[in-house]
């Protein structure tokens, strides 16, 4: 994919999170690995009025380059890359359902959503709970770096996810599963529920590895 392909999609993916109610008012943003640097979402802009033309270029070292300037929460998608020297592209959502249990009381920050499906198993694996940090602190980069060495996706506490995937359609779809995946657990609060068993979740991970 050259670099206006990569453009074209990431405007696209993004008005598709938009349109969907993923990622409403200028809340959300994204970003790609390019051959020589990054592209990703402007601060301040919406993810359904994205020009492509106007995204954020930064070179190999991070120094913004071209475009408008990038989000403020740039830092987090630099220590996702850190950590993970394979993904290609992070997806940070502030999306309800992961939002509302980002907020939760007594989960387990370690392991904050069950696995009731396979698919959450084998798009996002285990997800730990980041304790939160105001917006623009950027310390929180040192514990989602730290996490992210291990995990594919974090859960910034108080606010949302940030997740990390070989290519920008596998990181929005992995921030999709962890949506419907939060939405569920919340739908059965208070509901007997059978999740996966610790043998069935080794299965998965045994046939479907997270890179
Ligand atoms: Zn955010």
């Amino acid at each position: 994919m050259n670099e206006n392909e990569a453009r074209e999609k990431m405007v696209a993916l993004a008005r598709s999170l938009y349109e969907r109610g993923l990622s409403g008012g200028s809340s959300g943003n994204m970003s790609m690995r390019l051959e020589n640097g990054w592209l990703l979402t402007p601060t301040n802009s919406s993810m359904g009025s994205l020009e492509p033309k106007a995204l954020s270029r930064m070179d190999d070292h991070w120094r913004h380059v071209e475009g408008d300037n990038p989000t403020k929460e740039v830092f987090l998608h630099r220590a996702m890359y850190q950590a993970r020297p394979s993904a290609r592209a992070v997806v940070h959502l502030h999306s309800t359902h992961a939002v509302a249990v980002s907020c939760l009381a007594n989960t387990n920050p370690a392991d904050v959503l069950p696995a009731l499906t396979p698919y959450f198993v084998m798009r996002i694996g285990r997800l730990p709970l980041i304790p939160y940090h105001r917006p623009g602190d950027e310390s929180l980069a040192d514990p989602v770096r730290e996490q992210a060495r291990t995990h594919t996706a974090v859960l910034l506490a108080n606010h949302g996810p940030v997740v990390a995937a070989k290519s920008l359609e596998a990181a929005v779809n992995a921030s999709e599963e962890l949506e419907e995946s939060a939405r569920l657990f919340l739908l059965l609060q208070h509901c007997e529920t059978r999740g996966l068993s610790a043998e069935q979740i080794e299965e998965l991970r045994e046939h479907f590895p997270i890179s």
